[in-house]
């Protein structure tokens, strides 16, 4: 997929909008507690700077459906960016009207403005028309960074395309595009996807997509037990998704018929409650004894799935193995996480948890490319069009 990117342009002396994706967590004293998105951002920002352009940063933060939210301000995250940039962030109080006007217009070429949150208007989810005008008056030229962002058309991801024609990717993006690019266009073979964690229909889709293409799959967290349900196994009392049971059997026939490797866990570590207090021992078998809950994958599966890890060219990972935020079941993870960082394979990690899970093992460096986008990063798998993306397309 050819982009328009910002690489070769010449931005000296432009204002240019750039939509980031700056949707931090923040503690209750609004303190940034991961700021993994603001450092992505960083190579274009800085490059539009060592090139004298005005740069004018634009991000939505939570969900504060349309209303200003004190609590969802982006003013911590100036704060940080000055920090990291060593320079000072102007802070607009407003992403549009006078006060946006004002700041961006004292601004000189090199400054930096970040906008308020865009999501304190109704227009920017809405994709509306003159909020997407209102954006696009502050600045000549528009860049988009948010890939997490991207498979939404909101005003300042889509709308705002209409009222600047300058227009182009910036780097985290166009990185973002080309790994998930080679897993979709012909990716070294053997090709393994592991898939897990707790939102079965957010990502099934994404699975029946990738049927095509790969040649082995491992599940587990609630994805596992979903499709070992549909197969009319004990799943005592785990999480089970039973909407998505009549994809997963379709799922189970398309493997069937293309003879590819699917598992499901060999063995389980199964707990009374989901908490630091529960009870907890491993299974022997691939099944749940009645009145338990699976809560991670046992040492055989860990064992069988570090194979497949070892035979892949080709990795893509999105779910934790099990609840990895409690200690005793954090295991199946933590050790998948660990054979992934391990392999020669081109590896690619999506989804917040699974990130997480490789940060807390430490081996976040190891990886060939995380996905700083989950939901983005799951559709564009799926093989849907992403509206952000589509747009800059050349
Ligand atoms: P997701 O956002 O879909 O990747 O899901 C991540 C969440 O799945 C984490 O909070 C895990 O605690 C949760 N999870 C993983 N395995 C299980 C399980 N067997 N039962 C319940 N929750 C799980």
């Amino acid at each position: 997929m050819e982009l328009l990117t910002i690489q070769g342009k010449d931005y000296s002396g432009k204002r240019v909008f750039v939509r980031a994706d700056f949707n931090v967590p923040l503690d209750k004293d609004q303190h940034i507690t991961d700021d993994t998105r603001i450092r992505a951002s960083l190579e274009t920002i800085n490059f539009l700077l060592n090139q004298k352009a005005t740069v004018i940063l634009a991000s939505h933060l939570g969900r504060p459906k349309g209303k200003p939210e004190p609590s969802m301000s982006l003013s911590p995250v100036a704060r940080h960016l000055s920090a990291l940039i060593g320079k000072q962030v102007l802070f607009a109080n407003d992403c549009i009207g006078q006060e946006a006007k004002k700041i961006v217009n004292s601004a000189v070429a090199g400054d930096i403005v970040l906008l308020e949150n865009l999501r304190f208007h109704p227009g920017e989810e809405e994709n509306d028309e003159a909020f997407s005008k209102e954006l696009a008056e502050l600045a000549d030229c528009y860049v988009n960074d948010a890939f997490g962002s991207s498979h939404r058309a909101h005003a300042s991801i889509v709308g705002i395309t209409n009222f600047l024609q300058d227009k182009a990717a910036g780097f985290l993006i166009e990185k973002e595009v080309k790994a998930l690019s080679r897993l979709l266009e012909n990716p070294e073979r053997p090709f393994l996807l592991i898939v897990g964690g707790a939102k079965v229909s957010d990502k099934i889709g994404m699975l029946r997509n990738l049927l095509d293409k790969v040649d082995t799959v491992i599940t587990g967290g609630v994805m596992a037990y979903t499709f070992i349900r549909a197969n009319n196994w004990e799943t005592g009392n785990s999480k089970v998704e039973y909407d998505s049971i009549p994809l997963a059997k379709e799922i189970y026939r398309e493997i069937r018929k293309r003879h590819l490797e699917f598992h499901t866990p060999l063995d389980h570590v199964v707990a009374d409650k989901i908490a630091e207090d529960a009870h907890y021992f491993t299974t022997e078998r691939g099944t749940v004894p009645i009145g338990w809950i699976g809560v991670d994958i046992g040492p055989q599966a860990v064992w069988e799935y570090t194979d497949c890890i070892k035979r892949a060219k080709t990795i893509f990972w999105n779910g934790p193995m099990g609840v990895f935020e409690i200690e005793p079941f954090a295991k199946g993870t933590i050790e998948i996480a660990k054979a992934v960082a391990e392999s020669d394979a081109f590896t690619v990690i999506g989804g917040g948890d699974s990130i997480a899970a490789v940060n807390k093992a430490g081996f976040a460096d190891k990886i060939s490319h995380m996905c700083t986008g989950g939901g983005a990063s799951l559709e564009f798998l799926e093989g849907k069009g992403l509206p952000g993306i589509d747009i800059l397309k050349k």
